[in-house]
């Protein structure tokens, strides 16, 4: 048994209980936030740094979205940009989510860039290892490696009204854009959770986004606590080689079947020679999610039979029914994120796995203690429990004109204009901004149209020599108010938990609507919508 408690970090709760306290008083976002500005500016105000450089775009992380900004903005002759990352690679989350089983539950086929399609992936759901071979391939064919500045992790951002400028400043150095993208993912911070003891626990913990591969689970007894996306990809792995596992579960989800097979050698060549028959099949990918949308977004009639054909999946993989019922959901599918494998059910009915629902009363020095007094112990214990998200405030500190700060106005839910703009942030565009998120189809379907509007907000800079855009205040509220409307008939917001919402229930996550939609409102960069500040 190791000890290892500096892997990760505990969760920074205070901050976040005292965000929840704010967020109690209304469930209504508002546009600006005056509070505490002068305050909160002072202290992310830059000392004595020097510039280390100044561009023209900075763009902040190396994943998939920021990587996908700096190749369209290239292609539209914008050269003059850098990339800030805060590790020594590229990849985001496909660099950090190396734990076993790591894979994506969207084909490959559309979960990669429309622009750079990839006739090569060796399955028809790709693993970990291949998506980063893919951002790799990305990287290097669009010559993208001089304009990372590796280790350079943004501890704050600030908007210089005067110079028209952002302020990015890391350890010890300045960065300074005339536009920013921040593209540092929303799932990226990685935190094991508050629960009473955790410091205590004397054995290894793992968290599934830092994974530690130096550490041979033969034989070892392991616990997995959380049985989301990430966990139920990790269970069958452990299942293999463990001595045994028990896996913690709150809450069950809804497990669709995950159609993964090899991609067969002429189907490849196929692809390579007719790259129109690699778009067909992207196309009929994506109108296939488009069509899941009436069911997984909305009540619907197709929800019900979704949810049958979840339970019709528990019914043939599991024949125990008490089994059955602990991994029946009590929620509507949909409301939480739609779980794929086929091969989770089967890895718990293994003779060495067994499913916990006794809620956990606490960690204790050799394991976990469930609420009805047993003591589990434990060699090790893999937190799949998910990532702090910001729903209400930001990774770090953003201040903008009049020293305004981005987490005061976003204590009660994040909001923007398109998910990409906010009033009082001119130039400053956002991937995977408020109420961006998908739940049926491909992330990074959603990601080229924010990407490719940055493009042409920044690209409008240019050509109207203007110094920033503004996107108006009742622009956004208007915007926002809209979809929060639509948000409260979809079924993430029908009352089950999940990282999608606040802990008051505002989700300032999913975008209420189908993808094509979410494209179609991207597609239109109205300069109507912005105060226009003109160069000097
Ligand atoms: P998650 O969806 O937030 O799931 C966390 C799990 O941990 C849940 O089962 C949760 O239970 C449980 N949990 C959290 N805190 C706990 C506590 N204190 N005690 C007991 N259980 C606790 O996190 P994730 O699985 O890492 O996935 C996060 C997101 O990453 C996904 O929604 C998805 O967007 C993305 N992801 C995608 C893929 C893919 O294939 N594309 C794969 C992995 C992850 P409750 O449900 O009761 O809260």
């Amino acid at each position: 048994m190791s000890t290892d408690t500096d892997t990760v970090k505990p969760r920074r709760s205070p901050d976040k209980k005292a965000a929840a306290k704010k967020t109690a008083a209304t469930k209504k976002a508002p546009a600006n936030a005056g509070a505490g500005r002068k305050k909160a500016a002072a202290r992310s105000k830059p000392v004595a740094q020097q510039v280390a450089a100044r561009c023209e775009v900075l763009i902040i992380g190396a994943g998939f979205a920021g990587l996908g900004a700096a190749i369209r903005l290239r292609q539209q002759g914008i050269e003059d940009v850098i990339i800030l990352e805060r590790a020594g690679e590229v990849g985001g989350t496909w660099r950090d989510n190396t734990y076993p089983g790591a894979a994506c539950d969207i084909p490959s086929n559309l979960y990669s860039f429309s622009f750079a399609q990839n006739p090569d992936w060796s399955r028809s759901f790709s693993g970990g290892p291949e998506i980063l071979k893919y951002v790799h391939y990305l990287t290097d064919t669009y010559h993208l490696r001089p304009l990372i500045r590796f280790h350079e992790n943004v501890a704050s951002l600030s908007y210089d009204e005067t110079r028209g400028v952002w302020r990015a400043v890391t350890g010890d150095k300045i960065f300074e854009g005339r536009s920013v993208i921040m593209a540092q993912g929303p799932l990226s911070n990685a935190s094991l959770p508050d629960m009473p003891g955790i410091q205590t626990y004397q054995g290894h913990k793992i968290h599934s986004a830092m994974w530690d591969h130096d550490y041979d689970f033969t034989d070892k007894r392991v616990a997995v606590i959380g049985t989301g996306a990430s966990g139920i990809q990790i269970i069958p792995e452990l299942v293999k080689k463990a001595g045994f596992v028990k896996v913690f579960q709150r809450t069950p989800g809804w497990v669709l079947p995950r159609p993964d097979f090899q991609t067969p050698a002429w189907n490849r060549g196929l692809f390579r020679r007719f790259p129109a028959s690699q778009d067909a099949m992207r196309k009929a990918l994506f109108m296939f999610h488009e069509s899941m949308a009436l069911g997984i977004i909305w009540n619907s009639p197709l929800t019900r039979l979704i949810e049958r054909i979840g339970k019709a999946h528990l019914r043939l993989q599991v024949k125990d029914r008490w089994l059955r019922r602990q991994l029946t959901p009590d929620f509507r599918i949909g409301c939480k994120r739609v779980l794929m494998s086929s091969d989770y059910y089967p890895a718990l009915q293994k003779d060495n796995c067994k499913l916990i629902t006794w809620p956990i009363a606490r960690l204790s020095e050799k394991g976990i203690r469930t609420v009805e007094g047993i003591e589990h112990q434990f060699d090790c214990i893999v937190f799949a429990t998910g990532f702090d998200v910001s729903h209400s405030g930001t990774p770090f500190p953003v201040s903008g004109i009049d020293g305004r700060q981005l987490n005061d106005e976003w204590s009660r839910g994040a909001q923007a204009y398109k998910s990409i703009n906010v009033s009082g942030y001119p130039n400053l565009f956002m991937t995977f901004g408020p109420n961006s998120g998908p739940g049926h189809n491909s992330a990074l379907v959603y990601m080229e149209s924010q990407i490719d509007y940055a493009v042409r907000g920044i690209q409008a800079l240019r050509d109207g020599n203007l110094k920033a855009l503004n996107v108006k205040p009742d622009v956004q509220v208007a915007h926002n108010q809209a979809i929060q409307k639509r948000l409260a008939k979809t079924n993430w917001n029908s009352g089950c938990k999940s990282w999608y919402l606040t802990e008051d229930g505002f989700n300032a996550t999913m975008y209420p609507g189908f993808a094509t939609q979410f494209a179609k409102q991207m597609a239109d960069l109205d300069l109507n919508d912005y105060e226009l500040i003109t160069a000097d």
